[in-house]
């Protein structure tokens, strides 16, 4: 079992994305900001991603203009196409994250692409990045089950990163992007992924849509996935996806790993009053379980 994950922040892009309250530019960057003072070193700044489709989104050179680029931080963009790249690079991220997706029907409304056609997009966005001198990864979407057509042949999503290693992505990501799985799935498939893959390294993004959340964490982490995705204050979902809930929320992440003794890089005191503040942001009480019950 390892001793330590590398953890990224997902709240301002995941996490805002599906939310009925637009959030100011400033109260963006105030968010990334509180969560570099938390510990974070890897962030989802903002999606570039059709404004008109997902206006909480529609600000993202904003928030990047804004924020700076704060020392020992990862800015990741996540980017569908060749235009949401051309837009990441040009305001400036450290590294692109595009999608692919396991299931056509999911692909077509999410971003317009079948699972192949995704496959490829994904591996032109990765080309794209390494000639602007940027890195760049790839998640696979909805690689758990589909909110359309249901489950997902886990031997497709094996092909599909086989294929994506290929392009020479920093790591391949597993979405349960509807909060289907359950830890004997993810077990399975990040084994499966990650002896499909090696040496690139597997990272996990989970929402608890049905309370399975944070156990699909400690599975992926025990089957050797090495970085792991959270949303400050559990909040997310995706406008593609009916009924999807929240992400794994970070602060609950942190303390079952700390605790564990695996190193995540995170103070949870401070992650927690980031949700408080966030919450207060929202106008809403955080899904996140530390939120209500508090760090110790
Ligand atoms: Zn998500």
């Amino acid at each position: 079992m390892t001793s330590t994950i590398e953890f990224v922040e997902v709240g301002p892009r995941d996490g805002l994305q599906n939310e009925a309250v637009l959030v100011s530019t400033a109260d963006k960057v105030e968010l990334i900001r509180r969560a570099i003072a938390a510990g974070v070193r890897r962030i989802e700044v903002a999606s570039f991603v059709n404004p008109s489709k997902v206006p909480q989104m529609a600000d993202a050179e904003a928030v990047v203009t804004a924020l700076g680029k704060p020392a020992g931080v990862t800015r990741i963009g996540l980017v569908l196409n060749q235009r949401g790249a051309e837009r990441a690079l040009a305001a400036g991220v450290d590294q692109l994250g595009a999608v692919a997706v396991a299931s056509d029907e999911f692909g077509v409304r999410n971003q317009g692409q079948n699972s192949a056609e995704s496959v490829a997009e994904a591996a032109r966005i990765i080309a794209l990045a390494k000639d602007a001198g940027v890195s760049a990864q790839v998640t696979i979407a909805v690689a758990f089950g589909c909110p359309f057509s249901g489950a997902v042949d886990p031997a497709h999503v094996v092909r599909m990163a086989k294929a994506l290693a290929q392009a020479g992505p920093a790591e391949i990501a597993l979405a349960d992007t509807i909060g289907v799985a359950v830890p004997a799935e993810v077990s399975a498939l990040v084994t499966a992924v990650r002896a499909a893959i090696a040496p690139l390294p597997v990272r996990v993004h989970f929402h608890n849509t049905r309370g399975t959340g944070i156990a699909n964490v400690w599975a992926a982490v025990e089957a050797g996935a090495s970085v792991v995705d959270g949303s400050i204050g559990g909040l997310g979902g995706c406008p593609f996806a009916p009924g999807a809930a929240g992400n794994v929320a970070s602060e609950d992440v942190a303390y079952m790993l700390e605790r564990s003794g695996i190193a995540t890089g995170l103070n949870l005191a401070q992650l927690v009053e980031c949700a408080h503040w966030l919450g207060g942001v929202m106008g809403k009480d955080m899904p996140s379980m530390l939120s209500k019950a508090g760090a110790s």
